[in-house]
């Protein structure tokens, strides 16, 4: 019934999106300055509010900004946002998107980042790893790192990127969710999708890792 998978999320779109002025001002200001539309889906960045509100999360990092969209969905949820972006000119258009929230944006590869806000001392409430594929495991590694006890590790396109490397879920000792379940830092579990990706023909499964960092 995964092609039903369309129907009911448009239905739900309808249903439960709540307008967004800011949000809907950074869909067409990267549009327009010809960012790709890789942004977490309006449905998605309403569930990561949600998830921030429901945490009273006052501190959330962010790896991979594009436009700020998902930046937003945090921001508007009363968390202070610090988010890592590689591309000078996604973090141009995000600047002017995330205009009067509580942003800041660390200009590099995430890798190079995230052990510099470790030296810090630098703890969060939660962890969104949105970025490129092949980094999602060392992401992780750091950002369990840098999350509070009872604190929330969140990694996107968890099944997109392992049928992008060939694993089809009968397991292989190097998947990311293999790795994590290996963890004994955090109790994850995956959370599976129906939703559209511009990688994968719809409709088609996708799933988010979500992880709570055990006390350390
Ligand atoms: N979270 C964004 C949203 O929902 O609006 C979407 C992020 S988009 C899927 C991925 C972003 O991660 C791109 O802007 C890309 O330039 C950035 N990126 C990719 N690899 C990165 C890395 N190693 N370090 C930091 N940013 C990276």
């Amino acid at each position: 019934n995964f092609r039903l998978a369309p129907r009911f999320d448009n239905a739900a779109q309808s249903a439960l999106l709540r307008p967004n002025p800011k949000l809907a001002h950074a869909l067409a200001n990267s549009k327009a300055k010809g960012l790709p539309p890789i942004s977490v889906v309006p449905l998605s960045g309403q569930y990561l509010s949600i998830l921030a509100g429901i945490m009273g999360a006052k501190s959330v990092l962010e790896i991979g900004t594009l436009g700020g969209y998902s930046t937003i969905c945090f921001a508007e949820a009363g968390a202070k946002v610090t988010s890592i972006e590689i591309d000078p000119r996604h973090r141009d258009v995000a600047l002017e998107n995330v205009d009067g929230l509580d942003v800041e944006i660390l200009l590099g590869a995430a890798l190079e980042v995230l052990p510099k806000l470790a030296e810090e001392g630098r703890q969060f409430d939660m962890v969104f790893i949105d970025a490129d594929f092949d980094d999602q495991w060392e992401h992780f590694d750091w950002a369990v790192k840098l999350t509070r006890p009872k604190g929330c590790v969140f990694l996107d396109d968890v099944v997109v990127s392992m049928l992008k490397n060939g694993q089809t879920g009968e397991g292989g000792s190097d998947s990311i969710l293999t790795k994590v379940g290996k963890d004994d830092r955090v109790m994850a579990t995956l959370v599976s999708t129906a939703a559209t990706h511009p990688m994968i023909p719809t409709p088609a499964m996708n799933g988010f890792i979500m992880a709570m960092v055990k006390d350390h």
